[in-house]
């Protein structure tokens, strides 16, 4: 159904190319930087110094920015995630992961913001990962990545979240909020000042669902290996 994402190099051995061989040092986030912006000239990764700044930005730790290359390596929709993306690491509290989506004079875009509480959210948030939390773990972080990744892909690409919707309807199945298998705990009352629009209520909980799903099939070890 969801094709087309490359082939990618596994992580521990990031792409070197033919040309000449940049001096890349992995405990250097500067290098991880360079190596991501070089690969994907679409992802704009702030480094939270002079000249890079966001809004409440800190500064990647080389580990997490290997993840993050992980991720967007690895991603099921890679081949979809085709326009400007800019990767925050923030400190906030309020969220583990967060997708800010623009649109300026039809130009599509992305603001990714990723918070400590990354390392400690599931990626299904289901009901088999009730002690997940405790756990700081890399799936969590990248599970958290790939989640607001998928928000981004289906920003770009709303026909993806159709396909989804479809692909339920045609496997006579259909995953709803408080499902035991995705989004159990996942706080769904904050889309109850959707419920006047029911489209859009609809369309909001099924992106959520679908971005569970995509990031629990990556990175959830239960959906992996369960059953
Ligand atoms: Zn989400």
């Amino acid at each position: 159904m969801v094709d087309g994402s490359p082939q990618s190099p596994p992580i521990q051995q990031p792409a070197s190319g033919s040309g000449q061989e940049e001096p890349f040092d992995p405990e250097d986030p500067e290098d991880w930087i360079r190596r991501i912006e070089a690969k994907w000239a679409n992802i704009n990764v702030i480094g939270c110094e002079l000249g890079d700044m966001a809004d409440a930005c800190v500064r990647w730790t080389a580990g997490e920015l290997e993840l993050l290359y992980g991720t967007l390596s690895d991603h099921i929709l890679a081949g979809y995630l085709d326009q400007p993306i800019l990767m925050i690491r923030t400190d906030s509290d309020d969220f583990a992961g967060l997708t800010i989506n623009w649109s300026v004079d039809g130009v599509l875009s992305s603001d990714v913001r990723i918070s400590d509480g990354a390392w400690r959210s599931s990626p299904a948030m289901g009901f088999l990962d009730l002690f997940d939390s405790l756990l700081d773990t890399d799936s969590h972080f990248q599970g958290t990545i790939a989640h607001e990744l998928t928000h981004a892909a289906v920003w770009f690409h709303p026909e993806l979240l159709e396909w989804w919707i479809d692909a339920q309807e045609a496997a006579g199945e259909s995953i709803e909020p408080g499902d035991w298998r995705i989004g159990y705990r996942y706080d769904w009352s904050v889309y109850e000042q959707l419920e006047d629009n029911p489209e859009l209520y609809e369309l909001t909980v099924q992106g959520e669902l679908f971005a569970m799903t995509v990031s629990a099939l990556m990175y959830d070890p239960w959906w992996i290996w369960g059953e």
